[in-house]
């Protein structure tokens, strides 16, 4: 691989050829915001309050069950209380709404956390809206919504929180950089071009939004000094499609099949192998962006219970 592109070749913990790619620690960064999250919960235990998660779980998916226990156990190792509840799949929404409902009004839960995807016959945006903004830890209410694109976030979505998170730790530069969002869903791809246009730290990119209708994407990406790649495609962007140097922030998780024992291996959008040997510095996965999006949340529900009980909180 050739010199980065924009300031993040060499300088991750141990690596001592300034040439190597960089491999983004997501492991690593995301203990240090579970450390920073813990020091928090104790301010607020100081203040007498004890931040809650609502997990609410409308699914027989076990993918979504595996998400949310695992969301609870990363509750538990930082102190925060987790509260959870399990509406059968069959229910009317009605049931749903109204356990929303109940929660937005105890004091004790600070963050709902609605699991996605929530079965067809619920409207998932009645659910999202139905969240108080204020308990609104995922951030995608539409008030929240509103207020990252008008550069005034409460609650920025983990996932894209996360991966900003990963370019300042590696000291990516961002601003003036040319960077390539693959993806335009509500919960990465939009979030994520936000977070890169505003005028903040960590922001300030050249943005270029791309999506099933893109032309010439091969084109951009070529161009791009900052590849965030979120389509759910297994490794669709290769080695060969990157500007020498480039930053590639791997969002995707697919399950291919394989033979080990759960009969399938997780990989990302990036064909990992070709990619390092162009990037300037890339995050693998498993380990990249995933343990990220799990300490986001717990950022968010200390972040909410600070608001909350009026206890300063300094978080972004
Ligand atoms: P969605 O399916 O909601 O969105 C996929 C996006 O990719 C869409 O905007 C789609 O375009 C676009 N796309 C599809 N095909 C192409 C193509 N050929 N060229 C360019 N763009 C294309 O997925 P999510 O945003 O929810 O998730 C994306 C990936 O990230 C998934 O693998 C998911 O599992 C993973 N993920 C990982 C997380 C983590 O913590 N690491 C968290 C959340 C998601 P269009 O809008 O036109 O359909």
């Amino acid at each position: 691989m050739t010199e980065s592109a924009n300031g993040a070749g060499g300088d991750a913990p141990g690596d001592d050829d300034p040439d190597a790619t960089t491999i983004i620690d997501g492991e690593s960064v995301a203990a240090d915001v579970r450390a920073d999250v813990a020091a928090h919960v104790e301010t607020l235990a100081d203040a007498g309050v004890t931040p809650g998660l609502a997990t609410v779980l409308m699914s027989d998916d076990p993918a979504s069950e595996t998400y949310v226990s695992m969301k609870q156990r990363d509750c538990e190792e930082v102190g925060i209380e987790s509260v959870h509840v399990e509406i059968d799949a069959d229910a009317p929404a009605d049931e749903l709404y109204e356990t929303i409902d109940d929660l937005n009004d105890r004091d004790d839960v600070h963050g709902i956390l609605v699991q996605l995807p929530v079965p067809d016959h619920v409207d998932k945006r009645s659910v999202l809206r139905r969240i108080a903004p204020e308990k609104d830890v995922d951030g995608f209410h539409p008030e929240n919504v509103g207020r990252l694109v008008a550069g005034d976030a409460r609650f920025k979505p983990c996932t894209p929180h996360g991966v900003q998170k990963l370019l300042a730790a590696y000291d990516v530069e961002t601003e003036g950089a040319d960077a390539v969002v693959v993806g335009r869903s509500d919960i990465v791809g939009k979030p994520m071009a936000n977070l890169l246009i505003q005028k903040s730290p960590v922001g300030n990119a050249t943005t270029t939004v791309c999506h099933s209708r893109t032309e010439d994407l091969e084109g951009k990406l070529a161009a791009a000094d900052i590849v965030i790649a979120a389509a759910g495609m297994s490794e669709f962007v290769d080695g060969s499609m990157l500007k020498p140097g480039a930053t590639v922030i791997d969002v995707g998780i697919n399950r291919v099949e394989a033979e080990t024992e759960k009969g399938y291996e997780l990989v990302g959008d990036v064909d990992y192998e070709s990619a390092t040997e162009v990037a300037g510095a890339i995050t693998p996965v498993p380990g990249g962006v995933g343990p990220m999006t799990r300490a986001m949340l717990l950022h968010n529900t200390v972040k909410a219970a600070g608001i909350q009980s009026d206890v300063a909180i300094d978080l972004d």
